[in-house]
């Protein structure tokens, strides 16, 4: 992140740290789960491609009536392009989105036989999908562990030194993989995201009201947020 200080990372450390801090943040969120509303993985896939660029709170909006609508990947793969545009327009980057989910979802008729896949190469095989979508797939109906780098989990991972891999979220995402159990990866992307959006937002971390400060190494230093 440029501009900020820098923050040295001790993988020992970390780990250490990590034991620490994830009890403290499961207990002050014990609601953490997925924000997205969703009753399937084929729900649940769309829901994350339109969450780019997007609030979680507009996306549930939007699916609210789409999944009346759109019940099948085949409902999807066979509506026109520009219908599925006006219906998603309001999450924003809807061409993109809309070629993503249509396409996507015709790929899913041709090599899945129809339903979401599930596991990490082949959902990252699908339009517009890449590791994080992947992981918020395979973590939240695949009962498969996964963490998902989104902003909040990249900015608080460099906060609390848990890496120092920046907005490489690919990286981040490995060296948190050696540094949490694998068993908590999913929860722990979910407390994360509750502390980034609660607490520690991108502006003005309230680090007076974190029940980690005792332990984050940019606790009340500006020149590391
Ligand atoms: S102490 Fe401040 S910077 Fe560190 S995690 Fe808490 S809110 Fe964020």
């Amino acid at each position: 992140m440029a501009g900020k200080a820098k923050i040295t990372i001790d993988k020992g450390e970390a780990k250490r740290r990590v034991k620490v801090i994830f009890p403290l943040l499961k207990k002050r969120y014990p609601e953490a789960t997925i924000a997205l509303k969703f009753s399937n993985p084929l729900e649940l896939l769309v829901a994350t491609i339109l969450s780019a660029q997007c609030t979680d709170v507009r996306v549930n909006i939007v699916t609210k009536d789409l999944f009346k609508k759109y019940r099948s990947a085949a409902d999807w793969a066979g509506a026109e392009l520009g219908e599925i545009e006006d219906d998603i327009r309001s999450t924003g980057f809807y061409r993109n989105k809309s070629k993503n989910i249509k396409s996507g979802c015709q790929k899913i008729i041709d090599e899945f036989g129809g339903a979401v896949p599930s596991t990490m190469s082949e959902l990252v095989s699908l339009p517009g999908v890449g590791r994080k979508t992947a992981n918020v797939l395979l973590g939240n109906v695949f009962d498969t562990p996964g963490i998902a780098c989104d902003t909040h989990v990249i900015r608080l991972s460099r906060r609390l030194g848990l890496s120092d891999k920046g907005n490489d979220a690919v990286k981040l995402e490995a060296d948190l993989a050696e540094i949490v159990a694998k068993r908590h990866w999913t929860l722990f992307s979910h407390v994360m995201i509750f502390h980034g959006r609660n607490i520690c937002k991108a502006r003005k971390p309230d680090c007076l009201n974190c029940p980690v400060s005792k332990y984050c190494p940019s606790a009340n230093k500006p020149k590391l947020w």
